[in-house]
């Protein structure tokens, strides 16, 4: 079977046909209501200065002009000089003579050689009757030549219908007058009878200007070639200034007497047709219809492009053959379908941009929710905790690149499937859910992926992610996204890679906001306590300090995890009391301690948040001056994570820190940026080798090599190091023969409470002192 093209989904077919019908409606309405005419007369302009051609000649216009009135006087001309003119015109072959004068007998009265003239000339004389309507009354009246000469002439109508508009674009071929019709002057010399009130189009192709005239005052002097018109039938008519004109479409206003010529040229052509415009609205119809219908984009615009050129090229045949017609119906119609096309596609684009994430170009959650996917699947959810941070700390326009390089990442872990983008760094997708391990491997190794900065403008970016999953079918996909995205965030605050929502954990999170609420009270009613944890001299064996670590002991809920606390803690910007807390008392232990102990030092962990605090150099110093401690026996130690925060003032305060005397670390080192240039940047004389490394050890030949090469670079640079998470004593000696400077875990001490410190330092001198 072959494969047939996707259908265009542009719209239904119901819609389709309601807008076609609609189209129609409007265009047979502005039709009727004539709205199109000025669009028709400016198109029929156009096609006749294409289709221009001169006139035949064979009416030629006598013309008072103004010359004439200069030579022979004002109108009502003397009839002795309209009998010269005729004699002299009909003497030289002219076929007919229209005298488009006015005859009434004036100053003429008494004058006979008129109608001598009219009666020589043998019913070759046409003159004029026409009708006026009075704009008050309505009522009609007819100017019709003194029967004194009209016995001698044919009478032909020249009333000349001024369409709305102005523009004189029909003429009749006949009017009923007082009960007898009388043909039109045009209709008379072309040559085509027409019933009264019937119409016909004048074509203004033939060039107006080309209309042969010879000034009357020419004639009556004498100045011209009788041959000129030999044969022809002639229009005698004012064309001076003073005379009515009438605005012939294409050439401005004209006296009436060309008109009547270019009207008289045209039935000699032939009868002309009026074809309407309902066929154009069928043939539009018919085009919009195959448009609306078509299954390719390509072939409804093609359709369409040569729908409208037809009706724009075939007017232009027609007349040809003395077919006129009217196109802007048709055309209108086109442009309505063409219109509503277009703005529908906008509308449709345009809410593509809604769901469209501009920074990545990826679907975002409204693409989502207008997905309707039925929920089967796994949300898999994404986390860039620090995304805000790292971007402060970037130039301006960098984010798209973090972006795309996050994406990138995400990519290995989605395994094909849509990557959704919401803001602030929150990405998830939808896993089958068929394989629970698998997806745990795969989220194992994005987050080891993203352990490694990314490198943006020559930067590099730490990012910390966190994952949470979903997988409670009973609700809507959108549901599902806020519970992905709270296991996210608490497997972050818990320091789990990866959480899945469980909701009976909803009330435990409930607790757990109230956390932070509660946390000044807990230091102030001493449920906040530190322990202690040895760290010992490798060469020596001897516990050199300790690292005080927060401990929370809840009345009710018992040991809160610090992981839980301090990160909620940082977050809502409330770490400054819980460090000061800590530093108050842990200075005041090593202070009791060295007064037994000498040389014992403290490490403080001093969270990433208060490095640019203006005033910490200042607060660390009041209170090592307040507990008498001298600085090089207070340890701080800094994470890696300096993209987080303004480095310049960072890097001020260490600064101020280390003229203290203050030892820093660098904590958890390996798990952030570690550069050369970064160690060197940093005053600090430690650094902490993270414990992932370190428990790694005798497992991983590769976490051997970084642990070993660690230990020896910062060595080279003058640094000591410390091993954290030491748990057996093969750890223990491999670090020793790496010359490792301390180490700190379980194997060595856990953390314990101040009076279980104080026994074993107690013991330990007493081993010593053996
Ligand atoms: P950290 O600074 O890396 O602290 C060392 C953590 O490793 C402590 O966890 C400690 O109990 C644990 N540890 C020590 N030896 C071993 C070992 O042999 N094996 C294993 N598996 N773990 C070991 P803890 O006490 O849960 O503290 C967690 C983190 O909380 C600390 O990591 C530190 O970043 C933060 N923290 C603790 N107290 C404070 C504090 O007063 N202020 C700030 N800003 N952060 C603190
Ligand atoms: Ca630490
Ligand atoms: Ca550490």
């Amino acid at each position: 079977m072959p494969a047939s093209p996707p259908p265009r989904r542009t719209g239904s077919t119901r819609l389709n046909a309601r807008l076609l019908a609609l189209a129609i409606g409007v265009a047979c309405v502005l039709s009727m209501l004539m709205l199109l005419d000025p669009i028709e007369t400016g198109i029929r302009v156009l096609r006749d200065k294409i289709r221009s051609h001169p006139a035949s000649g064979s009416v030629v216009v006598v013309a008072l002009d103004d010359r004439s009135l200069a030579e022979i006087g004002e109108a009502p001309w003397p009839h002795a000089a309209v009998a010269t003119m005729l004699t002299r015109l009909t003497a030289a072959g002219a076929r007919r003579v229209e005298i488009d004068l006015d005859l009434s007998a004036g100053r003429s009265a008494g004058d006979a050689s008129l109608p001598v003239a009219m009666r020589a000339a043998q019913g070759r004389v046409i003159l004029p009757a026409r009708f006026a309507v009075d704009h008050v009354t309505g009522q009609p009246s007819y100017m019709r030549p003194p029967a004194s000469l009209a016995r001698f002439a044919t009478i032909a109508n020249t009333n000349i219908w001024v369409q709305r508009g102005g523009n004189v674009w029909y003429m009749p071929y006949a009017v009923s007058s007082q009960g007898a019709v009388l043909p039109s002057l045009a209709a008379l010399l072309g040559g085509v009878a027409g019933q009264p009130g019937d119409l016909y189009p004048i074509d203004y192709a033939i060039d107006l200007r080309s209309i042969p005239v010879i000034s009357a005052a020419d004639i009556v002097a004498g100045r011209w070639r009788p041959a000129d018109v030999a044969g022809k039938d002639v229009l005698i008519g004012q064309t001076s200034s003073a005379s009515q004109r009438y605005f012939a479409p294409g050439y401005g206003l004209a006296p009436g007497i060309f008109v009547h010529a270019v009207a008289i040229e045209t039935l000699r052509g032939g009868r002309p047709v009026a074809l309407g415009w309902p066929w154009t609205i069928a043939f539009a119809a018919l085009v919009a219809g195959l448009f609306l219908f078509a299954r390719h984009r390509a072939a409804a615009r093609t359709v369409l492009a040569a729908g409208a050129l037809m009706l724009l090229i075939v007017p232009i045949v027609l007349e040809r053959f003395h077919i006129f017609t009217a196109i802007t119906p048709g055309l209108s119609l086109l442009a309505i379908v063409a219109g509503a096309r277009l703005w529908t596609n906008f509308r449709r684009s345009y809410q593509a941009r809604g769901t469209t994430n501009p920074i990545s170009g990826l679907p975002n959650l409204q693409a989502l929710r207008q997905a309707a996917i039925v929920s089967t699947n796994t949300v898999v959810m994404a986390r860039i905790l620090n995304f805000a941070e790292a971007l402060t700390a970037l130039p301006p326009d960098s984010e798209r690149d973090m972006v795309n390089q996050i994406v990138k990442r995400l990519g290995f872990g989605a395994g094909g499937a849509t990557i959704y983008h919401s803001d602030d760094g929150i990405f998830l997708w939808l896993d089958d859910g068929s394989d629970t391990e698998g997806l745990s491997d795969q989220l194992g190794a994005l987050h080891a992926l993203f352990r490694s900065p990314v490198i943006v403008a020559d930067r590099l970016v730490d990012l910390s992610i966190s994952f949470g999953l979903d997988n409670d079918r009973s609700r809507t996909v959108m549901q599902r996204v806020s519970s992905a995205l709270v296991a996210a965030d608490r497997a972050a605050s818990e320091g789990q890679r990866w959480m899945t929502y469980d909701p009976a954990a909803l009330e435990d999170a409930e607790w757990r906001m109230s956390l932070l609420a509660r946390l000044d009270q807990a230091i102030d009613n001493g449920e906040i306590w530190l322990a202690y944890q040895p760290k010992i001299a490798l060469d020596t064996g001897r516990i050199v300090g300790v690292e005080a670590l927060a401990r929370w002991t809840h009345p009710d809920k018992g040991d809160i995890p610090p992981i839980q606390f301090i990160a909620a803690a940082e977050r809502s910007g409330r770490i400054d009391r819980l460090t000061a807390h800590v530093l108050d008392t842990a200075v005041a232990t090593a202070a009791m301690i060295n007064r037994t102990y000498r040389g014992f030092s403290v490490a403080v962990n001093l969270s990433p948040r208060l490095l640019d605090r203006p005033d910490l150099a200042a607060m660390v110093e009041e209170v090592l001056a307040r507990h008498r401690l001298p600085g090089h026996l207070l340890c701080l130690e800094v994470t890696e994570t300096m993209a987080m925060v303004d480095q310049e003032k960072a890097l001020l305060n260490l600064k101020s820190l280390s003229a203290l005397g203050v030892q820093l670390s660098i904590d958890d080192y390996g798990t952030g940026f570690s550069t050369l240039e970064y160690l060197r940047m940093i005053p600090a004389g430690e650094i902490k080798i993270d414990r992932s490394f370190i428990s790694m050890l005798e497992k991983s030949q590769s976490d051997r090599i970084m642990v070993h090469s660690t230990i020896q670079l910062a060595h080279s640079l003058g640094r000591k190091v410390v091993a954290e998470g030491v748990e057996t004593a093969a750890t223990l000696n491999e670090l020793k023969l790496m010359q490792c400077d301390y180490v700190q875990g379980y194997f060595t001490g856990r953390p314990n409470p101040l009076p279980v410190l104080v026994d074993l330092l107690r013991n330990r001198r007493m081993e010593q002192a053996a």
